[in-house]
């Protein structure tokens, strides 16, 4: 049996675990063969690895570039095209959060973010585009946020790097439009991973209250359907932007948030 995204070859960062996990997991399903990428702890990326066999995928591997340093990106597309000799799919999932006021925010967290969400991305699609270009087929997904379309306080450096993202979506598909590479981004609201996790405790902490409480201040905060997002279905709109139906969407934005940026 054959599946729509058969043989395909998917890079997906930062896939060890949350969104990118399930990115990866959608993408098996549909038939790709995955490239992974994070840097978890060796069994995390085991479980990860025998999670994708378990759904179908014959063909899993798994590169620990660390993209916080510049030179890794080029080390991770090598690492993808020394396994498979083609890249099809790349989904430039990984991101790092820090909360603090603009006062506090050190140059050392502000540069960190800059170079996980903003500058691997753009690293990352200039050294794939060529490997695209060679198969005259390709599909680039950006996985920005809401914070891409709107602000939240103490969150600076997360919010220009999304809005960054999103603006280099635009650009790339402007400059790939009139080939079959298609370029796009999804803008979720919150979704419970551990990059959430973390925001939660904190909300606990500060607010004297219970985790759950804390899980549902957030959303009441944000996000009218009261909901957190599944990671899954982030996975199902990626895999939707690489099939053939989408040849025609690109350069768009799409939000995944219960409802948060229609206020
Ligand atoms: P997560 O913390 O659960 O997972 C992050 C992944 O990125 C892991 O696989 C980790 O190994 C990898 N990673 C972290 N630093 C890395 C580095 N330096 N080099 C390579 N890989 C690295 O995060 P998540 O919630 O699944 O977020 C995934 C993406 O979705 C991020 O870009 C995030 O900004 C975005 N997003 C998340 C939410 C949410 O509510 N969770 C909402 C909107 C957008």
């Amino acid at each position: 049996m054959t599946t729509p995204l058969d043989g395909k070859i998917a890079l997906v960062t930062g896939s060890t675990s949350g969104i990118g996990l399930e990115i990866a997991r959608q993408l098996a399903k549909a038939g790709c063969r995955l490239m992974l990428n994070g840097i978890d702890t060796p069994s995390m990326v085991e479980d990860a690895i025998s999670d994708l066999r378990a759904t179908g995928a014959d063909e899993v591997f798994f590169s620990d570039a660390d993209l916080s340093a510049p030179r890794q990106a080029a080390r991770l597309i090598a690492d993808t095209l020394d396994s498979f000799g083609a890249i099809d799919i790349l989904v430039n999932n990984a991101g790092v959060q820090h909360v603090a006021p603009i006062e506090t925010f050190t140059d050392e967290n502000w540069d960190r973010i800059v170079e996980i969400n903003l500058s691997a991305p753009f690293r990352l699609i200039r050294q794939a585009l060529p490997a695209m270009r060679a198969n005259a087929w390709g599909r680039i997904i950006n996985i920005a946020s809401v914070h891409g379309l709107v602000a939240s306080r103490h969150k600076s450096a997360y919010v220009a790097t999304k809005h960054g993202l999103v603006g280099l979506t635009k650009t790339v598909a402007l400059e790939t439009a009139a080939e079959p590479i298609t370029c796009n981004a999804l803008c979720p609201g919150f979704v419970r991973t551990a990059l959430m996790e973390s925001q939660i405790a904190t909300q606990a902490r500060t607010g004297s209250m219970s985790t759950e409480e804390a899980a549902e201040s957030i959303l009441r905060e944000k996000q009218p359907s009261r909901s957190f997002i599944a990671a899954s279905d982030i996975g199902a709109m990626v895999t939707f932007l690489c099939s053939e139906a989408s040849s025609q969407i690109t350069g768009s934005v799409f939000t995944i948030d219960g409802g948060w940026t229609a206020q």
